[in-house]
């Protein structure tokens, strides 16, 4: 593009870890959707939008600052008076600390687009499964930036709540789907199991007992020349957020299970793979996209 602003792939901003998507990728990232769309077509699913924020109490409770101290983003204001900002404004033109009084507030910003779910089923009974899809934009604070790995990305969830029968089928009927719309899009696929990087001494304990229970699988695919990553993870969070929010199923406290898949990433996947000109991808391909008939 004469612009210099691209087509295909995401722009660099400056800035680590973030970037602006031209209309090539968004393209993609529809037929993402509407690829998931038709994928979970065979369950009613109760589809919300997320917001990029979320308080920061359920965060807590939901244990990922305990877990994750240093990927999550806290949101901080000015809680001051006028005359004590007329003290620190000089500082914002210097270069200075600013920002020495802004305090946390209650909001954190998303750091997966699962957890709104379960502090909304909060204290209910459940009858039959929940089953949500959602979608956000989320935040992580990463430490390196290799291909595919940013601070600000989409996720988008299928989520159920229900008991642990329920959660561990729908979640290896999912990921055997899942594993086979991979290969149908042309993606070299690996599934593995996983564990989620814990922060501190305790790290390889937990990390072990999640993989020994095999609650985390990711759907890996090279995403960029030489760079694998995964696109996507199934995980059973067994009783924890059914536990933390008071969400009974059968009688005991339910039992989690979701499947997410990282857009950005899955969209650069797709174009490693066919090209960043989607409409010509090939036709079995674009059936796999919802029959590919976005503008
Ligand atoms: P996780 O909760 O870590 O299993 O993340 C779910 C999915 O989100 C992953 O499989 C990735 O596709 C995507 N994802 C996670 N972290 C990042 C990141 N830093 N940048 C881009 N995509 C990510
Ligand atoms: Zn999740």
């Amino acid at each position: 593009m004469s612009s210099g602003l691209g087509a295909g792939l995401p722009l660099e901003t400056g800035v680590p870890g973030v970037f602006l998507s031209p209309p090539g990728f968004e393209r993609v990232i529809g037929l993402l959707r509407d690829g998931i769309a038709a994928l979970t077509a065979d369950e009613p699913f109760h589809r919300l939008v997320i917001p990029p924020v979320i308080s920061r109490a359920t965060i807590e409770r939901a244990g990922y600052v305990a877990a994750f101290p240093n990927l999550l983003g806290t949101v901080h204001g000015y809680g001051g008076t006028p005359s004590g900002w007329a003290r620190l404004k000089p500082l914002v033109e210097s270069g200075g600390e600013w920002h020495a009084q802004q305090q946390i507030g209650d909001l954190v910003l998303l750091p997966a687009a699962c957890y709104p779910v379960y502090a909304t089923l909060e204290g209910r009974t459940l009858d039959e499964p929940a089953k949500v899809t959602v979608e956000a934009s989320c935040f992580r604070q990463e430490a390196t930036s290799e291909p595919g790995r940013m601070r600000s990305f989409r996720m988008l969830e299928l989520v159920t709540v229900a008991t642990d029968e329920h959660c561990l089928k729908w979640r290896a009927a999912r990921l055997e789907q899942v594993e086979g719309w991979f290969t149908e899009l042309g993606l070299a696929v690996s599934v593995e199991v996983a564990d989620d990087p814990f922060f501190g001494p305790g790290r390889k304990v937990y990390q072990a007992a999640q993989r020994m229970q095999e609650l985390k699988w990711e759907l890996r695919v090279p995403v960029a020349d030489g760079t694998v990553q995964a696109v996507a993870s199934a995980n059973y969070h067994k009783e924890h957020f059914g536990e933390t929010f008071g969400i009974t199923a059968g009688g005991e406290p339910a039992n989690t299970s979701c499947v997410a898949f990282g857009l950005e990433r899955l969209a650069m996947a797709l174009i490693a793979r066919h090209g960043e000109e989607s409409t010509r991808w090939p036709v079995d391909v674009l059936a796999a996209l919802g029959g590919g008939r976005r503008a």
